[in-house]
Parts: structure tokens; C-alpha cells; sequence
């Protein structure tokens, strides 16, 4: 139970719902290690909440064994399609990019709208938009590995590995972030919750929230806004994830969340056989857990 305290700043990152990643439990454990290590350093010399979400999502981008940006699962005919979207709880401020194909960070291409007049950019329009953030445009098969090429072959249709951060800073602000190559195998074209506000992630002066999962199942219940709205109205990060999770399961739906409120209570919980995912909240040790086969799966709030 919160007790009110507020125990800011704090973070937590997820690297993806979905199924046991057998072999690659350590190399994922020091990739979230070394995001939050860092995220703790920002935070603690008073960063801004997006800036450090931000920086979160984008480090996982370019880690090979995650789906979002270099390392993204492959759509049918073998390319990559990104999205990305970030929120900022002070404002509601949001920004979000689909189908990218060329942006090195969607991200950051992202973060390039929050103090613009549009929310989301799609397609071409979208990487034209991140060449002019500054973000590095590259050839699509730059985002293309052997790894996924193996996948795509032995593993269509599964969701997995997106990545998210939710952040509360010094001064108090909420930001929450995520980015995702979508589930393997989907027809081009195809966007799911990663990118949509309010699907995929949200913030507002209560909470924030990033999901991961079966997409069409958090758009159609609007989960993130869902659990943030509950938090809004007295719920426990715990209480308020289990219930969006709730909601996507009765469509037959699984996946996780993180969700993070304005005291710096953190919940993860999933509904899959694992989501990596770390914590660090002020006055205590990061912590990182990689669900392994033989381990039950970790439900409900963790560590704090
Ligand atoms: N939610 C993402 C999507 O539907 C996939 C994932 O979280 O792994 O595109």
C-alpha cells in the first residue's frame, strides 16, 4: 500500500512481454543494469522526467536483443517498421512516430513532437521529421539482423521485447516512453499500441504508464490511459495495473505494463511467461529481473 510518502525520483523499464528468452537472460540483465544505472545518475542531478525516459528508450533501441529500433522484429516481407511515443505527465504534452522505417532512435524523432502542434506522423513524413530532429536516418536493412531473420522464419505472430520507461523527477513530473518493431511477421502497414497515447503509453500529474503485449488488445481497451485513470482516482499502481491487464485478458489478450505514480510506487505486472524489467526509486539499489524458465513468473509489484 502507498503510503503517501514520496520516495522521487524513480524509474522503471520493461524490455517486452512475451515468452522465456533462453540464453539471453545475462546480455538483457546488464543492457536494463546499465539503463538504470545511468537513468539514476540523470535523476539525481535533477534531470527532467521525458529527458531521462527518453534517454531509456533509446539506449534499448540499439540493443541488438530487443524489438525497437537496430535488433526490430521483422514484418511479413522481411523489413522493419517502427514506432515510438512518449508522454509528458506536467502538460499532457505528447508526441509519437509509426511505420518508420529509416530513423535510427523513433524515439527521439518522437520526443521532436512534444512541443509541436501535431501528436503523431506516420510513414515517410515521419522519418523526413526525425532527419530534422537530428536523428541518424539509415537504410532499412541497417535495423535488420540475422537473428530476427531466423525468427521470422520459426516464430511469425509473436509479440515480444518492445521496450518502455516510466520516470518521476526531482521536481516531481511524470514521463513515460516506449518503442517497438511491432510482432513478427505483421503485414506492413500494421501500427499496435506502442505508438497510440493512451493505448501504449500515457502520463499525466498521476501516473505513468508503458504497455507491451498484444497490441489490438490495448488499443481496444485503451489500457494505459485505463490504469493512469484508476491511479487518478485513488487506486494502488498495483490495483490499477492488475485491472487494465484485467481488460485485456478478457479479450483474450496477454502482455505486461509498468506504471509508475507521482509518490514513485512502481507496479510491473504480465501476464506472459516474462518480461524483463529493472526499478530504481531514491534510497535504494536498482534492481533487474529476467524471468528464467524454471522460475515461476513474477506477478504484481516487485521489489521497492
Ligand atoms: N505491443 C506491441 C505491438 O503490438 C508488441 C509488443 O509489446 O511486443 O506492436
Amino acid at each position: 500500500v502507498d503510503s503517501g510518502i514520496v520516495h522521487g525520483p524513480a524509474v522503471a523499464i520493461h524490455g517486452g512481454a512475451g515468452g522465456y528468452r533462453e540464453g539471453l537472460g545475462e546480455p538483457i540483465a546488464a543492457c536494463l543494469g546499465e539503463v538504470l544505472d545511468r537513468a539514476r545518475l540523470m535523476l539525481e542531478r535533477g534531470d527532467d522526467a521525458v529527458s531521462v525516459a527518453v534517454y531509456a528508450v533509446s539506449t534499448m533501441e540499439s540493443f541488438e536483443f530487443l524489438n525497437a529500433g537496430y535488433g526490430s522484429a521483422l514484418c511479413s516481407d522481411g523489413t522493419v517498421e517502427m514506432s515510438a511515443s512518449v508522454m509528458r505527465g506536467s502538460d499532457r504534452a505528447a508526441g509519437a512516430v509509426a511505420g518508420v522505417r529509416h530513423a535510427e532512435h523513433p524515439i527521439r524523432a518522437a520526443a521532436g513532437l512534444l512541443d509541436a502542434r501535431e501528436v503523431l506522423l506516420i510513414g515517410e513524413a515521419a522519418d523526413r521529421h526525425a532527419v530534422s530532429c537530428g536523428v541518424e536516418h539509415r537504410p532499412n536493412e541497417f535495423f535488420v539482423t540475422a537473428r530476427q531473420r531466423d525468427r521470422l522464419r520459426s516464430s511469425a505472430g509473436e509479440h515480444g521485447a518492445t521496450v518502455g520507461a516510466v520516470c518521476l523527477d526531482l521536481h516531481g513530473a511524470l514521463a513515460a516512453a516506449t518503442s517497438t518493431g511491432g510482432v513478427r511477421g505483421q503485414p506492413p502497414g500494421r501500427v499496435g499500441d506502442s505508438p497510440l497515447v493512451g493505448a501504449g503509453t500515457w502520463a499525466d500529474q498521476n501516473a505513468a504508464v508503458s504497455c507491451t503485449g498484444e497490441g489490438e488488445a490495448f488499443i481496444r481497451t485503451g489500457a494505459a490511459h485505463c490504469a493512469a485513470r484508476l491511479v487518478a482516482d485513488r487506486a494502488s499502481v498495483e490495483i490499477a495495473g492488475a485491472k487494465a491487464l484485467e481488460e485485456v485478458a478478457a479479450l483474450g489478450a496477454s502482455g505486461g505494463l509498468i506504471i509508475l505514480n507521482s509518490t514513485g510506487t512502481v507496479a510491473m505486472p504480465f501476464t506472459t511467461q516474462a518480461m524483463p524489467r529493472g526499478t530504481w526509486r531514491a534510497g535504494e539499489q536498482p534492481e533487474v529481473f529476467v524471468d528464467e524458465p524454471n522460475q515461476r513468473p513474477v506477478q504484481g509489484r516487485v521489489g521497492g
